[in-house]
């Protein structure tokens, strides 16, 4: 039994924050983990910036709305889920990814969540676990599947190694360089082939 596992930001659509903040012109929500390493500082600073904005829950889902998924992005998970079984392993949160999602038919999708209070307010989020993607492949190894795995950023390379097949996908060319082990595709027909490549059975385009 096999099963496919794909990152979502950078893989299936865009970087959530990035697009987020072109969309609303708050320059200062552009920074990611490249500027502020610590995950929790970086989280707080942005969760401090929407309430500054006066931004709550409903006004940032509807400019999510405005967002589309990867050109391609929606034809190929299609297609990948006519031939796999496939989970969504992110650290996005529900509440941001799920404009995104319905226009993706809903996926199974693993990440975190927010934690909003009676007035819609966004005020604090919950992880879901250390090291979530790993864990997961790992958690499903425990069932039984031969997993694949692709994603494009640091976030994703302890799922790769842990994943039976790992797969870099949009990667930026520092994790191709640091992480050779792992096959680099660009683009979404390569992706399908090397899936194919990794699978144990004999599909087809
Ligand atoms: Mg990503």
């Amino acid at each position: 039994m096999e099963l496919a596992c794909l990152d979502l930001e950078g893989v299936l659509i865009p970087e959530i924050w990035i697009a987020f903040a072109e969309r609303t012109g708050i320059e200062e929500l552009r920074a990611t983990t490249r500027d502020i390493p610590d995950y929790d500082v970086l989280m707080k600073q942005r969760l401090r910036l929407l309430d500054q904005h006066g931004l709550k829950l409903d006004d940032i889902q509807a400019v999510i709305a405005t967002l589309e998924p990867l050109p391609g992005a929606a034809e190929f998970l299609d297609w990948l889920r006519a031939r796999f079984q496939v989970i969504i392993l992110s650290d996005t949160f529900y509440e941001f990814s799920a404009p995104l999602m319905r226009q993706l038919g809903w996926p199974t999708l693993l990440c975190h969540k927010l934690v909003v209070d009676e007035g819609g307010s966004v005020i604090d989020y919950t992880l879901r676990q250390k090291d979530p993607k790993r864990a997961s492949i790992q958690a499903l190894h425990t069932l039984n599947y031969r997993i694949i795995a692709a994603g494009d950023s640091y976030n994703d390379t302890t799922m790769l190694g842990e994943a039976d097949v790992g797969l870099l996908f949009h990667a930026p060319q520092n994790v191709i360089d640091e992480f050779p082990q792992f096959e680099a595709v660009h683009n979404f027909p390569a992706l399908k082939a090397a899936f194919i490549a990794a699978s144990h059975r004999s599909l087809t385009l």
